[in-house]
């Protein structure tokens, strides 16, 4: 599954899953632009793919900020080229019963799992528009398939990610771009370890008997990015060990 010669924006890679696609592109052959509000995170990945040989810059910053956007991805293009794969990863949780969930806690949930998504896939679908080729990754949440208890602020923000996925496939699947999503089902990651999720108890339970980790995240990532998932897109790839089954 070469990447080589492309490069790879992954947000939210200084952390869980978007630190596993970001080692994975990098191992594809992608030099990866590694964007996450966290230095030492970010570092650490950046490390991590060096240690491989593979080629990653570290870009600190909050990636659903609309103002600083153009200017990072400025900085990424000098650093390491258009950007022709792009996995919207960065996002936040919360657990709240409906009726107490305040506006500027929704407003911050819809700013960084939603709208900033939208807003980085504007600004980084003109390089892909230009070379005819694309692909765009967006993590979701089974929970959005799902529903799930007192998370309706981020259920309904990562609901409207499959739905642009949905619709941006269409319009741009002339064009050689493909846009899918994958909603992870309980992976093993400091989110989920923060969370009031038991990941332990849920993995007991589950079909598989074991918390997803975030290489089987990282594993689709690879293989939606991928030549070879060209005639793929608009699709929602669920990896959940077999929890959320359509
Ligand atoms: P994680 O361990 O918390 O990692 C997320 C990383 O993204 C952190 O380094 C975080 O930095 C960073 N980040 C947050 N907001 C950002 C922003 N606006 N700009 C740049 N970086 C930002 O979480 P994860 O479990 O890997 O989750 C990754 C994605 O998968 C999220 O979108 C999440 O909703 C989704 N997901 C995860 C699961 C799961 O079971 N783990 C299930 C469904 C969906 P800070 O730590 O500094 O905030």
């Amino acid at each position: 599954m070469s990447l080589k010669g492309r490069t790879a924006v992954v947000t939210g890679a200084g952390s869980g899953l978007g630190r596993a696609c970001a080692v994975q592109l990098a191992r594809d052959g992608a030099a990866v632009a590694v964007w996450d509000l966290n230095a030492e995170g970010a570092g650490e990945t950046v490390r991590t793919i060096e240690a491989e040989g593979g080629r990653a810059v570290a870009y600190v910053g909050d990636a659903a900020d609309r103002a600083a956007i153009e200017q990072t991805l400025a900085r990424i293009r000098a650093d390491l080229g258009p950007v022709l794969v792009l996995v919207n990863n960065a996002g936040i949780t919360g657990f709240k019963p409906f009726l107490e969930i305040t506006p500027e806690e929704l407003e911050r949930i819809y700013r960084i799992n939603l709208m900033g998504p939208f807003f980085l896939t504007q600004a980084v679908i003109p390089d892909m528009l230009a070379a005819g080729w694309g692909r765009i990754v967006n993590i979701s949440s089974s929970s959005a398939q799902t529903g799930a208890v007192g998370m309706a602020h981020y259920s309904s923000s990562k609901g409207g990610i499959i739905a642009l996925t949905k619709t941006l496939a269409q319009e741009f699947a002339a064009r050689g771009i493909t846009v899918n999503n994958i909603p992870p089902g309980f992976i093993d990651t400091p989110m989920t370890r923060a969370s009031p999720i038991d990941v332990d108890e849920i993995a007991a339970i589950s079909p598989m008997k074991r918390a997803g980790q975030p290489e089987d995240i990282a594993a689709a990532c690879s293989f939606l990015a991928s030549e070879a998932a060209g005639y793929i897109t608009g699709q929602t790839f669920g990896v959940n060990g077999g929890r959320v089954i359509y």
